[in-house]
């Protein structure tokens, strides 16, 4: 049986926690940047592990942020996956610099640091791993390989809020490390960023710039007897996270832990309930114990082995009213990249391959177990023909 109602690809975790945490801001008198996102920065780096955390309005925010306090700019390389979202490449063209896709490894979809080695020139400045769907990038290989070359790691860890990267959780181990709280990310603030960092240095340039370059922070000036002045001493940005968004994300890190325990028990049923149907290839799960995989997203892989194109697969999901995703088009394809940096077919050949395999399934907190079932069902039918 076909169901009626539409299964989205993502329903966001918001109940009325988060909903009487902004009430309470929302009448409280201050509602932008101010004691509640002071208070979510450093539950942030309790979390992670980092000596500092700044809370932007988004991850891209966070990224462009990065990129200026490490001061990339012309003539500086920056080297990526084309297997990413726009943000992570479009960041270091707003700074001017040059992006340089590098290709991922067929079993994690991370940087194959490999590729990374190759790819490096003396313009390097920067390498950014994207710990896919939660699963933590090959940090031990990149970290030497910045450690011999003298190169920044800015990591894009908008899936990676709660992946551990051989015991160190992620927000602690690059020189800067970018979560994000959109909509459909394992934590949200509706949208929202946070950066961390060890380096003092670096966290008050990105807090400088991220509010008009600004000695202060604008709130300080309204405290009671806050007639405290200011300097102007950058052109910054406005990329503040304000108190409602925050009180979202201290209400949302009040049950992230029981919610990756759910997405972690989620994930174990669809790697056990989808085994072994040909051309289907289900997504990597972390070996070492060491290791903790976020699981933000559930990607599953339709290969050679299957009569149908992925395309046509999601195009039959949704015949079942099945919501999906696709995490990634390959970006060195897409039409920006392709007239700004020449970038063509068959240079990156996993990221090709993959890039039309992938299928994001219906994965969150609030997926029932039914819902859950409905979906593995109709996967066996469209794939090996099971009634169901
Ligand atoms: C969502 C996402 C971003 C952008 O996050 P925003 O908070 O929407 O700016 C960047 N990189 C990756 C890999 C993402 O999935």
């Amino acid at each position: 049986m076909k169901r009626r109602t539409y299964l989205p690809f993502y329903v966001p975790d918001i109940g009325e926690e988060e909903v009487e945490a902004v009430r309470e801001v929302l009448l409280s008198g201050w509602i932008t940047t101010g004691p509640v996102t002071e208070s979510f920065e450093r539950k942030i780096t309790e979390l992670v592990g980092a000596k500092f955390a700044l809370a932007v309005n988004s991850c891209t925010a966070g990224l462009h942020l990065a990129l200026l306090a490490l001061g990339v700019g012309p003539g500086d390389e920056v080297i990526i996956p084309s297997f990413t979202f726009a943000a992570t490449a479009n960041v270091v063209l707003h700074v001017g610099a040059k992006p340089v896709f590098a290709d991922i490894k067929e079993d994690s979809l991370t940087l194959d640091p490999k590729d990374v080695e190759r790819k490096i020139t003396k313009r390097t400045k920067v390498i950014i791993p994207v710990h896919f769907a939660g699963f933590p990038a090959d940090m031990d290989d990149l970290l030497g390989i910045k450690v011999k070359k003298g190169i920044f790691i800015v990591e894009d860890a908008a899936h990676a809020l709660g992946s551990v990267y051989e015991g160190i959780p992620i927000g602690s181990i690059g020189d800067i490390t970018v979560f994000s709280f959109h909509a459909v990310k394992n934590l949200t603030t509706a949208e929202g960023g946070m950066i961390t960092t060890d380096n003092p240095v670096l966290n008050e340039r990105m807090r400088v710039l991220s509010l008009h370059g600004l000695t202060r922070d604008a709130w300080l000036r309204y405290r009671a007897n806050g007639a405290s002045s200011y300097q102007v001493i950058r052109a910054g940005y406005k990329y503040n996270m304000p108190d409602v968004l925050a009180a979202i994300g201290l209400a949302q890190l009040r049950k992230f832990k029981a919610n990756q325990r759910k997405r972690k028990i989620l994930a174990r049923r669809y790697l056990e309930g989808l085994k072994g149907i040909p051309g289907l290839k289900l997504p990597p799960v972390p070996r070492d114990p060491l290791m903790v995989h976020a699981w933000h997203l559930f990607v599953i892989r339709i290969t050679e082995g299957t009569e149908i194109s992925r395309d046509e697969f999601v195009s039959q999901l949704s015949e079942f009213r099945i919501g999906t995703s696709i995490h990634f088009q390959p970006l060195h394809l897409e039409p920006l990249y392709r007239k700004t940096l020449g970038t063509k077919e068959d240079s990156l050949p996993v990221t090709e391959k993959v890039g039309k395999e992938v299928v994001s399934l219906p994965f969150y907190p609030r997926l029932s177990e039914e819902d859950q079932d409905y979906v593995m069902e109709s996967i066996k039918k469209i794939l090996i023909g099971v009634k169901v």
